[in-house]
């Protein structure tokens, strides 16, 4: 399969990584639309949102704790920060692995364009 994320899991393409464990790995965004826009995915491939079953909760789980995580450490908890994930074509997503996007670091408004 020839998945971009899936190569930055296995570490076969270079991201600025900023957590990682045994489920999930956390990396910048490369085209950051905030100071601070980190992707947070599992390591093992489903699609979108829409490829999850009732007994993967404790991998989605995971996600955002991950995500309040790296909110902690960057030191954005306190201020706020915007967790997102864009499902398929009407949610904007572009890349067919999932993702948790963290922004933060500027006021976002709602509801989004
Ligand atoms: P989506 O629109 O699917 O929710 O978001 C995909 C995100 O992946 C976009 O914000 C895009 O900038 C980011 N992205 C695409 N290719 C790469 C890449 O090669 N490396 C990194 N770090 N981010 C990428
Ligand atoms: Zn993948």
């Amino acid at each position: 399969m020839n998945c971009l994320f899936c190569k930055i899991a296995e570490g076969k393409m270079e991201a600025e990584t900023l957590y990682e464990d045994e489920d999930v790995i956390a990396f910048r965004d490369i085209h950051p639309q905030a100071p601070h826009h980190v992707l947070i995915i599992p390591r093992q491939h489903f699609s979108s949102l829409n490829s999850f079953e009732d007994g993967d909760g404790a991998l989605l789980g995971k996600l955002l704790l991950t995500a309040r995580r790296i909110a902690r450490d960057l030191g954005v908890a306190e201020d706020g920060y915007r967790v997102n994930i864009n499902t398929n074509d009407h949610g904007g997503q572009t890349v067919y692995h999932l993702h948790v996007h963290l922004l933060a670091g500027r006021q976002f408004s709602w509801p989004p364009g």
